[in-house]
C-alpha cells in the first residue's frame, strides 16, 4: 500500500449462510481512499455499502461470517494493519475504533447514550482514547462542540441527548467522531434522517472540518446529490460490488457503466425534464439469494447484449483517467 494510502480494500467479501441459503452481501469489493480525500460510496439499498464501513470497522452484524479479503488501515506513517485478520473484541481494534478511525451514523440515537450527558460521552471517548484528566477533557469537549457549530457549547454539556434537535444530535456524533483527530472518518448515511437546510448545514461543516483537519472520508449516501456536494472521488456499488469508480466529475459528465447512467437519469433536475418523464430503471434489486448469473446487473440493463451479459461476468475495464468500470461494454473490442 502506497503512503499516501490511509485505506486500501481487496477483494472483500462478507457472507451470511441463513436457514432460506447463502447470500454474499459483498461480493469482491475493491476500493481505496487516499490521504484528505472524500470518497463517496453511493448505492440503492442492498448493495453492500454499510456493510463495507462496517467490515472497515470489524463491526460486522451477528450472523455474518468472518470477512475474507483485505481491508488495510494506515496507522502512521509506517505501520498498517489488516482489520479482517483482527478480533472485533481486539484491544488494538477498539483502540483504532474512535481513534484513528471516527465514526457517524444515520441515526445518532442508537449510537448516543440515552442516559448519559453528551458532555460525559464526549469526556469519556477523550478519556479513553487520548488519557485526559476530567478538567482538561470537559474543556475539550466544549471545544469541539464549539468547533461544530454548537450553540452555547458550555451548557449543552448538561445536556441529555432527548433534549436535542436531530441536527444537534448529529453535531455531537461528529464532534465524538472527531475528537481523537481520527485519520480517517467513517460516515454512513449521515444526513439521510435530516430535513434539507439541516442536511446542507451539516455538509457544510463535514467539508469545513475535513479540509481543516486533512482527514480522509469515506461518506456513503444513496443520494447522488449529496455525493457532488462532498466526495472527490465516487464508488458506485450494485448487488454487493463496485461497478464504477470515477473523479466526481466524470462520474457526473461521462459515466461509463449503464448502472451509474441509469442512477443519474433518475434524478430530478431543477431545470425540468423537458417535457420528458422521469426515467426509472427496470425492475427490482434481484433476490440476494438468487443472484443472476453473468453481469448480475443484466435483467435490469437497457444495454445488455444478449448471449455475452446473462453468461460472463465482466472484467473491470481501466481508463487512461483512473476511471473503472465492470462492464463489457467498456472493453475494446467487446469480447465474444
Ligand atoms: Fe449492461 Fe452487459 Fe454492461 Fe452488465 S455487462 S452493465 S448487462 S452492458
Amino acid at each position: 500500500m502506497d503512503r499516501d494510502t490511509v485505506l486500501e480494500i481487496e477483494d472483500l467479501r462478507v457472507t451470511f449462510n441463513l436457514r432460506e441459503g447463502q447470500v454474499k452481501a459483498v461480493d469482491g469489493v475493491n476500493l481505496h481512499v487516499k490521504k484528505g480525500e472524500v470518497l463517496g460510496v453511493v448505492g440503492e439499498s442492498g448493495s453492500g455499502k454499510s456493510l463495507t464501513a462496517r467490515a472497515v470497522m470489524n463491526l460486522l452484524p451477528r450472523g455474518a461470517e468472518k470477512p475474507e479479503g483485505r481491508v488495510e488501515f494506515r496507522e502512521s506513517a509506517d505501520s498498517t494493519i489488516n482489520v479482517t485478520t483482527q478480533s472485533r473484541h481486539s484491544r488494538r481494534m477498539r483502540e483504532l475504533r474512535g481513534g484513528s478511525i471516527g465514526m457517524i451514523f444515520q441515526e445518532p440515537m442508537t449510537a448516543l447514550s440515552p442516559v448519559h450527558t453528551i458532555g460525559r460521552q464526549i469526556t469519556t471517548t477523550l478519556r479513553l482514547h487520548r488519557g485526559m484528566d476530567l478538567k482538561s477533557a470537559r474543556q475539550r469537549a466544549a471545544e469541539l462542540l464549539a468547533l461544530v457549530q454548537m450553540p452555547r457549547p458550555e451548557k449543552m454539556l448538561d445536556l441529555y441527548p432527548h433534549q436535542l434537535s436531530g441536527g444537534m444530535r448529529q453535531r455531537t456524533m461528529i464532534a465524538m467522531a472527531i475528537s481523537c483527530e481520527p485519520t480517517l472518518l467513517l460516515a454512513d448515511e449521515p444526513t439521510t434522517a435530516l430535513d434539507v437546510t439541516t442536511e446542507a448545514q451539516i455538509l457544510d461543516l463535514i467539508k469545513s472540518l475535513q479540509s481543516q483537519m486533512g482527514m480522509a472520508v469515506i461518506f456513503i449516501t444513496h443520494n447522488f446529490g449529496v455525493v457532488a456536494e462532498i466526495a472527490d472521488r465516487v464508488a458506485v456499488m450494485y448487488l454487493g460490488g463496485v461497478v464504477e469508480t470515477a473523479t466526481v466529475d466524470d462520474i457526473f459528465y461521462a459515466p461509463k457503466h449503464p448502472y451509474t447512467r441509469a442512477l443519474l437519469n433518475s434524478i430530478p433536475k431543477l431545470a425540468g425534464t423537458g417535457g420528458k418523464r422521469l426515467e426509472t430503471i427496470e425492475g427490482m434489486v434481484p433476490d440476494p439469494f438468487s443472484v443472476p448469473p453473468g453481469c448480475v446487473f443484466h435483467p435490469r440493463c437497457p444495454e445488455a447484449i444478449s448471449g455475452l451479459c446473462e453468461q460472463k461476468v465482466p472484467a473491470v475495464a481501466d481508463f487512461a483517467n483512473g476511471q473503472a468500470a465492470r462492464c463489457h461494454l467498456c472493453h475494446d473490442p467487446v469480447p465474444a
